[in-house]
């Protein structure tokens, strides 16, 4: 079900306690155009739509990810979209901590039974050129409040791939595959752990998929993914 219960979202006591968080850059218009993802969905993609709770997709049956749950705090529209490339460029980069909270209550079930959280990383040569990890920089507050351990540097990329706009699904899974790893001395913080897994946006889920391949073969006990947006939410 998706939903624009922003009252909900920005309940008038914040979770944290403190006032209603009016500023952050964002204008109530802005989030009130924002599509939230409810139940029902899919538990192990995250995609919105009539199940019963823990039902999956036909996809997920069919061919299901490495990662074992997904979640998505929104649809990712027009108006996800603008507040997300204005964040991972730089411009607004206070969002981080609302994209944290949208997480903390759509993937509440999740951080609930995750030891860590870890980002998907940038190649080094990209994040040079941005400045910062968007995907660490939300799950580092995020990690915070929730009270989990942030590993900030388990999953590496082991090759510089190209960028997964444009592709075909196959295409994006073909671009990522191998491309990650947990460097051997990194192992120890992952080996037995269930991870949490942050992005900013999920696509088809290729690249989610592939990191939480890599945290799986460097010894993690279970990977589950908690994302901004998602595409093709939107019904
Ligand atoms: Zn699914």
């Amino acid at each position: 079900m998706i939903g624009r219960a922003t009252d909900a979202i920005f309940p008038p006591h914040a979770f944290d306690g403190g006032a209603r968080p009016q500023g952050e850059g964002l204008s109530p218009e802005a989030w009130t155009r924002v599509r939230f993802i409810e139940d029902p969905r899919c538990d192990g993609c995250g995609t919105p739509f009539e199940v019963d709770p823990g039902a999956r997709c036909a996809a997920c049956q069919s061919d299901p990810f490495s990662f074992e749950r997904a979640r998505a705090a929104c649809v990712y529209d027009d108006a996800s979209r603008d507040l997300i490339l204005k964040f991972k460029h730089g411009d607004r980069t206070e969002h981080a901590g609302l994209f944290g909270r949208w997480i903390a209550r759509s993937a509440a079930d999740l951080i609930a039974e995750a030891d860590a959280v870890a980002p998907v990383p940038l190649h080094p040569l990209r994040l040079l050129s941005r400045r910062f990890n968007q995907a660490a920089e939300i799950a580092r507050p995020l990690s915070r409040t929730a009270d989990l351990e942030f590993l900030p540097d388990v999953v590496v990329r082991t090759r510089r791939t190209e960028t997964q706009g444009g592709k075909s699904g196959r295409g994006r899974e073909r671009n990522v595959k191998g491309a990650f790893s947990v460097p051997d001395e990194r192992r120890k913080r992952v080996k037995g752990r269930r991870i949490l897994l942050i992005d900013d946006v999920m696509t088809t889920g290729a690249t989610l998929d592939a990191c939480a391949r890599a945290l799986l073969a460097g010894g993690a006990r279970a990977v589950d993914c908690a994302v901004v947006a998602r595409v093709g939410g939107g019904v």
